[in-house]
């Protein structure tokens, strides 16, 4: 599981957030719709993420709130300064999880299952509800796929990368027919 520290409220300028929120982070009273729409957004997070299934929020030493990942969109943020684009940076997109569900009757409310640490965004393992949501490309793009080895179009894409690296595909053909002889079977 991710689980993301939060922190206060406070205001941030619209116009150089990435979701245009007017605010960031907790207070007491703030609804489930309300910490979604502050926090669900642009962390650093890196491909490991790409494989959770759920996402934990936390306020101090608590978890707030919890979110089953549909995807890890993306986003560019300007800031103004054309040196300062921060491309790295991704919003959860998912479903807000409410009294009931097996995941925030675990978590939320209680003690953060984490150590404290500088960095908020941590990863923690959880036998009972970790398990793919797909496996990662194995084209390398880092994206997820949705069942299979590869997103659609993507085993092609990897193949001609591959064929250009040699040359033409004529020169492709002569190259394999060396390294793998075809008399030689597999
Ligand atoms: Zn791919």
């Amino acid at each position: 599981m991710i689980h993301i520290t939060v922190t206060a409220k406070k205001a941030v300028n619209p116009e150089q957030d990435g979701l245009g929120r007017p605010y960031v982070g907790y207070e007491e009273g703030m609804t489930q719709d309300e910490m979604y729409a502050a926090n669900h957004g642009e962390w650093a997070i890196g491909a490991r993420a790409q494989k959770e299934r759920y996402a934990l929020f936390a306020f101090g030493r608590t978890v707030i709130q919890a979110v089953e990942i549909d995807n890890l969109e993306r986003t560019t943020i300007y800031s103004g300064d054309p040196n300062e684009k921060r491309d790295d940076r991704y919003t959860i997109n998912g479903q807000v999880l409410q009294k009931g569900h097996p995941v925030y009757d675990k978590y939320v409310g209680k003690a953060s299952p984490v150590s404290v640490a500088r960095n908020p965004v941590r990863y923690f393992e959880d036998p009972e509800f970790d398990g793919e949501r797909g496996q990662l490309c194995a084209c390398g793009c880092g994206e997820t796929t949705t069942g299979g080895e590869f997103l659609p179009g993507h085993d092609q894409k990897a193949i001609h990368e591959r064929i250009a690296r040699i040359g033409t595909v004529a020169e492709f053909l002569k190259w394999m027919d060396v390294v793998r002889p075809a008399s030689l079977g597999r």
